[in-house]
């Protein structure tokens, strides 16, 4: 995997994450909660635009590469990276929200994937299947393990329900900024390095598709659809390394249905 240096934080580092883990993570809910049918994915960008200024903290995707948008919104097919615009939400869609705040300097990720109104048996197995994902990856944020088991048991856990990972979309070590090392793939082999230690912070964030693995980014140049136009869902944490029970940064409820 990669050889670049993985910060490890301490102290007050990991003080200052706490808050713009929980930062965001607050946001992230309240956008969750705010999407209902008829509502476009823009309306929905700049109320997540609100709360980020309301609270003095910065949109960690707006601007960054150029990217248009304040969050992700990527609906159904649409995989990550989607930009707010026109298309309205439906009953019975899915809706994924991807936050990235920088509060003080430091940076919360985390993302869910919404479900509106009801849906079908099929997507909540996906989405109960894809955060199950995300909490066993989890579990093996320990100091001493290796990261490639981690990002191993993504894809074990996912292949074993039906599904699939996105494998040209990965996670990524986060602190001062947005991505920082290591990259953190939804699989890897197990036992590969590098092995982590107290302090290193990761946003682990599987991307599992119903059908094929294979995506492909719209002309718009960020946003990720299926090949086969199946759906795919998203959910995502930024989790500190610890020895003992790895610690969420980006704490909320689990999904239920
Ligand atoms: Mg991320």
């Amino acid at each position: 995997m990669t050889k670049e240096k993985i910060n490890i934080r301490t102290g007050h580092q990991v003080d200052m994450m706490r808050k713009a883990g929980e930062t965001a993570s607050e946001i992230l809910q309240k956008v969750a909660a705010s999407i209902q049918p008829g509502v476009t994915t823009k309306e929905v960008d700049l109320y997540a635009a609100q709360l980020i200024a309301e609270r003095g903290c910065k949109s960690a995707f707006l601007g960054y590469r150029n990217f248009p948008g304040n969050i992700c919104i990527s609906v159904n097919e649409e995989v990550v990276h989607g930009i707010g615009g026109p298309r309205k939400v439906k009953y019975g869609d899915i809706v994924k929200i991807d936050v990235g705040i920088v509060r003080e300097g430091w940076v919360g990720d985390n993302a869910l994937t919404v479900p509106v109104g009801t849906v079908t048996p099929e997507v909540q197995r996906l989405l109960l299947a894809t955060e199950e994902s995300l909490h066993v990856a989890i579990d093996h944020a320990r100091h001493g393990e290796m990261l490639g088991t981690l990002c191993h048991s993504v894809e074990d856990y996912v292949v074993n329900c039906g599904y699939t990972v996105v494998r040209e979309f990965v996670g990524h070590g986060v602190g001062r900024n947005l991505h920082e090392a290591p990259q953190i793939p939804n699989y890897g082999k197990p036992g590969g390095k590098p092995r982590l230690r107290e302090g290193m912070i990761l946003a682990i964030e599987p991307m599992v598709n119903e059908g094929t693995a294979r995506v492909k980014v719209l002309s718009d140049k960020w946003t990720v659809v299926t090949m086969d136009r199946k759906p795919s869902a998203h959910f995502e944490h930024t989790v500190l390394v610890r020895k003992g029970e790895p610690e969420i940064l980006t704490p909320r409820p689990r999904l239920t249905f």
